[in-house]
């Protein structure tokens, strides 16, 4: 299927591997010119070389922390006029909501919101007076379904899927939208680091927590960074313009609520 957007030029943050990488990666195999940002400019140029050889697309690259204003004013001086931004970052750390301090809340909403909302306030109204815009933030599926050690996560998350609910539904007169993708159990190195440590946690072997946990889920695998990049790229496409103010679980089947 032609997504109809070659050639559109796209912002994909913190895309140096994981979901951001594979998101990138499948824009620019439709098509897209990408710029991707990240914190390690050697592993950002390695991604950058790899989805141009894969996709015959020219891949720029931004390095910097997309959570700083610094970071954030690099990425839009190269990529100005951005149709489609995909905005990501790491996720807070994981830790009871007793021992948080006021100076984590401030870390974990500025990467994990007020980023997100400071490109977005860049970028939409460019996109608004062209006529063609992709906004989609990656989030967590746990904003669904909560647990005791995310409460940075949820809380920042949460309030950026509200605070860009009206935009969401005021750009789409211009072909403008926005939506969220909330991932889970995709199998990218932030999974498999964690998985290691609850292995080690647990003082099993960590290949048979995995296929324990694995063989737990409904789909009995993991998702994969492809289909969560495909999944992406068809929200980016000129076919998705009906499309907006939509929070999408990308998690095989994980949360067990209705709605
Ligand atoms: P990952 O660790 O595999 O990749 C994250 C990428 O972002 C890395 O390239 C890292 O260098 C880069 N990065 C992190 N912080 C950055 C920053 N401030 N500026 C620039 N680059 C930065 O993680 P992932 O699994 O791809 O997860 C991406 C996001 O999705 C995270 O916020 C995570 O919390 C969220 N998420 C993922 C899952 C999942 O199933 N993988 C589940 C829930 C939430």
């Amino acid at each position: 299927m032609d997504l109809g957007i070659r050639g559109r030029k796209a912002l994909v943050c913190a895309a140096s591997r994981g979901l951001g990488r594979a998101c990138a990666a499948a824009l620019a195999a439709d098509g897209v010119e990408v710029t991707i940002t990240g914190r390690d400019a050697d592993s950002l140029a390695r991604t950058a070389d790899e989805i141009a050889a894969a996709s015959g697309q020219p891949v720029a690259i931004v390095p910097g922390d997309i959570a700083s204003e610094e970071g954030r004013a690099a990425a839009l001086e190269a990529c100005p006029d951005a149709d489609i931004l995909v905005t990501n970052a790491g996720g807070p750390p994981l830790a009871r909501f007793e021992t948080l301090q006021d100076a984590d809340w401030h870390a974990a909403l500025e990467a994990n919101m007020l980023s997100p909302l400071a490109l977005i306030r860049a970028l939409q109204p460019g996109m608004r007076q062209r006529g063609f815009g992709r906004i989609v933030a990656i989030t967590t599926a746990l904003i669904k379904s909560p647990s005791e050690l995310l409460s940075l996560s949820v809380g920042a998350r949460a309030g950026l899927t509200g605070a860009i609910s009206w935009l969401a539904r005021e750009g789409v007169v211009d072909n403008v939208t926005i939506n969220t993708l909330m991932p889970e159990m995709i199998f990218t190195d932030r999974m498999r680091t964690g998985f290691a440590a609850m292995a080690e946690h647990a003082g099993q072997d960590p290949e048979s927590f995995v296929a324990d946990f694995r063989n737990a889920l409904p789909a009995r695998r993991f998702g994969t960074p492809e289909e969560f990049g495909a999944f992406c790229a068809f929200l980016c496409s000129a076919q998705a313009g009906y499309v907006t103010n939509q929070h999408i679980l990308v998690d095989g089947g994980h949360y067990q609520g209705l709605f």
